[in-house]
C-alpha cells in the first residue's frame, strides 16, 4: 500500500523531532519540547495500542525513596548522586501536582511506609532515620522526612512486622488518569501521538533522520528522541540496560481494610498500596532474578504464589478466605549498572532518554525537561 499525499503531508510530513515512546517519559518530553518551542512539529509513536511497558503497568506510588533504599544508595553511589536522585523525584511529584492537581488524578500524598523484620535494631534504624532527615531537609523542607511508626504496626494488623519507618511526602497516585491526562494535554498543545507504529531503525542523513517502521510507511525528522526505556537495546543493542519485569497483582475489595498508603519492603523487592479498599501488591522478583530478567509481559506462577504467600503472611494475616485475587499483571522496568537514567546526546540528531529503574513515575518529568534542554 503507498502513501497518500494527503497523508504524506500530514501524518507523515517531516517532523522537527520524533519521539519514540509514549510512556510517562515520551509525554512528558513532549510537553517540555512543545513548551521550550511551541512551533516544535512533534510526533510521538508507540509500537502498542496503548503505552505498553511500564508506565501503565506499574503500582502507581508516588514517591521518591524509602529509608533502606536511600541509606543503601549513599553507600554504593555516594551521598551527592544519592541526594541528586532524590531531588529529581521529588520535585517531579510537585510537577505532577504543578500541572494536573490531585483529584483528576487521584493524587493523594497519604504517606509512605517501610516494614522492617526483627533483623534491624530500632538503634540502627534511629540512626538512619536522623542521618537522613539532615540530608534531605534542604530538599523535602520537613526537619522529619522519616519517623519510626512502631505504633501503627498492630492498627494496620501486618504480620512478621518489627518495625515500620512513615514518610508522610509520599503516596500514590492513579498510573492510567496520569498518562490519559498527559495524552490529552500534549495533544492540546498540537503534538501528534501515533499508536500500533513499530520502529525498526534509523537511517541518519545530513539533514534529516529516516525512522523506518516495520509497516509500509516511514518518518523524517530533524530529531530523534528515543524513551523506550526497557526496550532501549532492540534499538540501541550496545546501550546499557537491564530488562526487569515487574509482576502485580490485585485483591477483591476486603471490609474494613485497616490501612491506607504505600509500603515497602524487603529492601524494595515487595512493594503494596490500598487501590480503595483492595490491596494491590508487587515485586518477589528477587526470588527468581533470571526469570524475571525479560522483556516478556506474562506472569508466572513462581512469582504469583510468593506473592500470595506474603499477603496471607504479612499484609493480611487476619483476613484469611476473605478475598480473592481479582487481577495479575506484568510490566517491564530497565536498570544498568548505574540507577541513574541515561539522559544523552548519541549523535547529532540522535537522543535518549531511558533507564527509569523502579521510580519513574516521579522522574520522568525532570528527565524530560533535562532531555529537552539538550535538544534546543
Ligand atoms: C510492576 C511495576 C511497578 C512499578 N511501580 C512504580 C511505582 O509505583 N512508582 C514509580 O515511580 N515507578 C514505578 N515503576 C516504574 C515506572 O513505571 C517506570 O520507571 C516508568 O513508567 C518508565 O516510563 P518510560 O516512559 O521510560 O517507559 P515505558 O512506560 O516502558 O514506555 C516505553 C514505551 O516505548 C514503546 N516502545 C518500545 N520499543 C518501541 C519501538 N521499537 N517502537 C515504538 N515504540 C516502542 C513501548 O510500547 C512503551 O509504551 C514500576 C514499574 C513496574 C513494571
Amino acid at each position: 500500500m503507498n502513501v497518500s499525499i494527503w497523508e504524506k503531508e500530514t501524518f507523515f510530513a517531516h517532523q522537527d523531532v520524533v519521539i519514540v515512546g509514549s510512556g510517562f517519559v515520551g509525554l512528558w518530553s513532549a510537553l517540555y519540547l512543545k513548551k521550550r518551542n511551541p512551533e516544535r512539529k512533534i510526533t510521538v509513536i508507540d509500537r502498542g495500542i496503548i503505552p505498553t511497558g511500564a508506565s501503565t503497568r506499574n503500582a502507581g506510588f508516588a514517591c521518591f525513596g524509602s529509608l533502606s533504599e536511600l541509606a543503601w544508595d549513599a553507600q554504593t553511589m555516594g551521598t551527592d548522586k544519592m541526594l541528586s536522585m532524590v531531588e529529581m523525584r521529588f520535585k517531579g511529584l510537585e510537577r505532577i501536582q504543578k500541572y494536573f492537581g490531585k483529584k483528576s488524578i487521584d493524587f493523594d500524598l497519604c504517606g509512605g511506609y517501610e516494614l522492617y523484620d526483627g533483623a534491624t535494631t530500632p538503634e540502627k534504624l534511629k540512626e538512619n532515620i536522623d542521618y537522613l532527615n539532615s540530608l534531605l531537609k534542604p530538599i523535602t523542607n520537613a526537619k522529619k522526612t522519616y519517623r519510626l511508626a512502631d505504633e501503627k504496626i498492630g492498627e494496620f494488623g501486618f504480620g512478621k512486622t518489627a518495625h515500620l519507618v512513615e514518610n508522610k511526602l509520599e503516596g500514590y497516585l492513579h498510573s492510567g488518569k496520569l498518562l490519559q491526562a498527559l495524552l490529552q494535554k500534549v495533544r492540546r498543545m498540537g503534538v501528534s501521538v501515533l499508536n500500533g507504529i513499530e520502529v525498526t531503525h534509523f537511517e541518519p542523513g545530513d539533514e534529516k533522520m529516516v525512522i523506518r517502521t516495520a509497516h509500509h510507511f516511514h518518518f523524517t525528522a530533524s530529531r530523534v528522541l528515543l524513551c523506550t526505556n526497557a526496550f532501549t537495546r532492540e534499538l540501541l543493542p550496545e546501550i546499557d540496560i537491564v530488562p526487569a519485569r515487574g509482576q502485580v497483582l490485585l485483591t477483591s475489595p476486603i471490609k474494613n481494610l485497616p490501612f491506607n498508603g504505600t509500603f515497602h519492603s524487603d529492601e524494595g523487592f515487595y512493594y503494596f498500596r490500598n487501590l480503595g479498599n483492595c490491596v494491590l501488591l508487587g515485586g518477589a522478583r528477587n526470588k527468581a532474578f533470571e526469570e524475571e530478567t525479560t522483556t516478556e509481559m506474562d506472569t508466572s506462577q513462581r512469582i504469583q504464589q510468593e506473592l500470595e504467600a506474603y499477603l496471607a503472611d504479612v499484609i493480611l494475616p487476619q483476613f484469611q478466605n476473605q478475598y480473592i485475587i481479582e487481577h495479575r499483571w506484568s510490566g517491564i522496568m530497565a536498570f544498568g549498572k548505574e540507577k541513574t537514567p541515561i539522559v544523552k546526546q548519541l549523535t547529532p540528531s540522535l537522543f535518549c532518554a531511558v533507564r527509569m529503574s523502579g521510580m519513574g513515575v516521579a522522574l520522568a518529568p525532570v528527565v524530560a525537561q533535562q532531555v529537552a534542554a539538550l535538544m534546543d
